[in-house]
């Protein structure tokens, strides 16, 4: 039975955990895509201009800042990917949390989820909807051991992982649409050095039924057709948002916003929520009002617990 459920890995839901972990709350973050950061990967390489003690930071910048200092505490709470919240159960002293990957019981939830779930971008081919080989988020590397691996997309996602199956996999090839990568140079680098990296290509179609045996790529300038040889596609081409519906959650809304009290408090007793999915009077959409609510929230749940703790700063 955990305290406390933080729904959505945002940089509310992010900084709720930092929080939740410093003030010892026996806490999970869950997250229904693959990637955290909410919004911030919308926009990764946005400047962003309003970031207290920043005078300026690029989006995804923050976002891994804001992951890697809650990373410090990711033993006290784990951060479950992939896991997306499909409704609330109330009971006496708890609720039961249901997901796509199962229940979770807890004496009381964070909403962070923003302004709705953000899904992995599929790969437009319909008939690889069925292919068992095609993934958007691994597990268990083993499954991959000594396996031609096809990686497609641009991104740190993709770079990442492709340099990660550099030893496991029999061989891997990284695929992307343009000459340039959005992934750190270092590791692109590191990529065009380690493994066979394709561009400017764009997976076309896939030969199989339900198992991919071969990926069609198109040169995006010459239109040429080459076919590559494969036992899995992984295919990281980001997430998009899925507007969420608020009423699930058992709790008042408004104009689809919950509706919270000064402490983050919703309707329900042991519910609370913060960031762009939230509702009060002079509410701003943005991210330094997310996180402030995110400490509230957390203040006001650690109180929850223990009415007579002091909260001090961390020393
Ligand atoms: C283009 C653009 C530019 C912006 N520029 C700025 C700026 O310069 N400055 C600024 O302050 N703000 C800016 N914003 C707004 C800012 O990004 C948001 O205010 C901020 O991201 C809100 O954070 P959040 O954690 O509340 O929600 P989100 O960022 O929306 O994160 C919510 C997370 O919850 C997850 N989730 C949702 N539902 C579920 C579920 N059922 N189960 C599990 N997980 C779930 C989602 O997948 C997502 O990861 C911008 C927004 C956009 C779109």
């Amino acid at each position: 039975m955990y305290d406390l459920i933080i729904i959505g890995a945002g940089p509310a839901g992010l900084y709720a955990a930092t929080c939740a972990a410093m003030n010892k709350i026996k806490a999970a973050i869950i997250e229904s895509s693959s990637e955290y950061g909410g919004q911030l990967t919308l926009y990764r390489e946005k400047t962003i201009y309003d970031m207290p003690g920043f005078a300026r930071i690029n989006a995804n910048d923050l976002a891994n800042n804001l992951y890697l200092q809650y990373k410090e505490y990711e033993d006290e709470v784990p951060l479950y990917m992939n896991t997306q919240a499909t409704g609330v159960e109330e009971h006496e002293h708890f609720y039961i949390l249901h997901t796509n990957q199962g229940i979770f019981r807890t004496k009381t939830i964070l909403l962070a989820n923003g302004g709705g779930m953000f899904q992995p971008k599929k790969l437009e081919i319909p008939k690889a909807e069925k292919m068992i080989n095609v993934h958007y988020f691994i597990k268990d590397t083993s499954i991959l051991k000594d396996k031609d691996v096809v990686v497609l997309g641009g991104g740190d996602s993709a770079v990442d992982w492709a340099l990660t199956l550099v030893g496991i996999a029999k061989s891997v090839t990284l695929v992307h649409r343009r000459h340039d990568f959005r992934a750190h140079q270092h590791n692109v680098e590191h990529a065009r050095k380690k493994l066979n990296v394709m561009t400017p290509y764009v997976a076309k179609d896939v030969t199989g039924d339900f198992t991919a045996s071969e990926l069609i790529l198109e040169h995006i300038e010459t239109k040429e057709l080459v076919a590559i040889k494969t036992d899995a596609i992984l295919v990281f081409y980001g997430v998009s948002p899925v507007k969420s519906k608020m009423d699930q959650w058992l709790v008042d809304v408004k104009d689809n916003s919950i509706m919270v009290s000064p402490n983050m408090q919703t309707s329900r007793n042991g519910i609370y929520a913060v960031g762009n999915s939230v509702f009060y009077e002079g509410k701003l959409r943005m991210i330094v009002t997310a996180l402030g609510e995110a400490a509230t929230a957390i203040g006001a749940i650690t109180k929850f617990f223990y009415p007579e703790k002091t909260l001090t700063y961390k020393h």
